[in-house]
């Protein structure tokens, strides 16, 4: 179970104590008084990793080879999964007058149902010879991939992430120039079929901005990710509510797990995750769940805010303890810190708690950042935790005779 955020600093307002620290957390503490407890750099001590990189770690995966950027995981997320070698670009779908300026980069905050309306002007387009699929995210986002021989994600946002001229994508080296030269006719396609679309006509009636382009940036190429299956011999699924992650684990090859309720926000069904995680254990392997609310409350700088997530974290962690077999192999971790005071990422380790049967309990009584590194794991990275799991498992493979 990866708690998002989960981990901070000491914090003034909470009597320089941690959110996690100050908050009731019987539930937490019980298995680290049961389990065994550590550090973990996730990427590497001092680095701040995002939520894609950490968890491709988490999943036993090496960031610094995996990772092609955003686009890529980000298109996952939606479901639009691309080969070794296709292209994924994140994009806004904007409003821009004839002269090609930007007058609103996310149209109003247009979502759905329009945006799943408006991607249908694209169904079976072909730019050359390269295949395009569109396809909606969150709000005003979109996904674009391109796939086909000879694409590069080297070239420059169409998106002028301002009230700007729409740029010119560029190639920034050779092997990009054909990429470029399909995107800038995809964004010219985009204006020709989105501007007279009747979606835009009903909005233009109502006095909303139109959404008549697709502004790209942030391109990914696919990468070469073996199989979480494969790779580990063990069945796998994904329990979140947020699209990033969702994208990471289906580009690893785990399945998708949707949850009702399971939202990702602040309001998020924690305990309803918890039965589907019990559920799904029933009929694989292995399980990552995902609770974002706290790095949210962290980003808000939300002290407070934080300290009742942590709490209502510890109540799931409550059902878990009382719906998972022995059998099971269970682990805690933050994938990254979210310190309050910085609201965004730091580098700071973030503490590690397996329980399992059988397991050698260390002399750590509490889960937090502050007593994690007195356990018998010490201090690992976010590669190590995986083959860990298996291990306590049984599922290890032998190395020698
Ligand atoms: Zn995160
Ligand atoms: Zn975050």
């Amino acid at each position: 179970m990866v708690m998002d955020g989960l981990g901070d600093r000491a914090v003034e307002e909470l009597g320089w104590k941690t959110p996690l620290q100050a908050a009731r957390r019987p539930n937490l503490n019980w298995y680290a008084e049961n389990g065994a407890n550590g550090l973990v750099d996730m990427i590497g001590p001092g680095i701040r990793p995002g939520s894609d990189t950490s968890h491709l770690a988490i999943l036993g995966y090496d960031p610094r080879k995996v990772y092609t950027g955003r686009g890529p995981f980000e298109a996952a997320g939606t479901g639009v999964v691309g080969k070794k070698g296709d292209v994924a670009f994140r994009c806004n779908f904007a409003t821009v007058d004839k002269n090609m300026l930007v007058a609103d980069r996310r149209a109003g905050r247009i979502k759905e149902p329009d945006t799943t309306e408006l991607v249908t002007a694209f169904d079976h387009l072909m730019i050359d010879d390269i295949t395009i699929t569109v396809k909606p995210a969150t709000e005003h986002r979109a996904v674009l991939l391109l796939q086909g021989p000879g694409l590069s994600p080297h070239i420059t946002d169409v998106d002028p992430h301002d009230e700007a001229n729409v740029h010119e994508a560029k190639p920034m080296s050779p092997e990009a120039a054909k990429t470029a030269k399909v995107v800038n006719e995809f964004v010219r396609l985009s204006y020709q079929k989105l501007d007279a679309h009747p979606v835009n006509q009903r909005r233009k009636r109502e006095g909303k901005p139109v959404a008549n382009i697709l502004l790209p940036r942030g391109g990914g190429v696919f990468p070469d990710i073996q199989p979480f299956p494969e790779k580990y011999g063990m069945s796998g699924s994904c329990i979140a509510g947020v699209s990033l992650i969702k994208g990471i684990c289906r580009v690893c090859g785990l399945d998708i797990i949707e949850v009702e309720g399971a939202t990702g926000g602040k309001d998020t069904d924690m305990k309803a995750k918890a039965r589907a995680a019990i559920e799904e254990l029933k009929r694989k392997d292995f399980v990552l769940m995902n609770v974002k609310a706290a790095d949210i409350t962290s980003h808000d700088g939300d002290a407070k805010a934080k300290v009742e997530v942590i709490e209502r974290i510890d109540a799931m962690v409550g059902e878990l303890r009382a719906g998972l077999g022995e059998e099971v192999v269970v682990a805690f971790v933050a994938d990254h810190c979210t310190p309050i005071e910085m609201k965004d990422h730091s580098g700071d380790p973030v503490p590690l708690m397996i329980y399992c049967k059988g397991i050698v309990k260390d002399p750590v009584k509490q889960y937090d950042e502050g007593s994690a590194g007195q356990g018998s794991l010490s201090r690992i990275r976010g590669m190590d935790i995986l083959p860990i799991l298996i291990d306590k498992a049984g599922r290890a493979e032998k190395y020698g005779a």
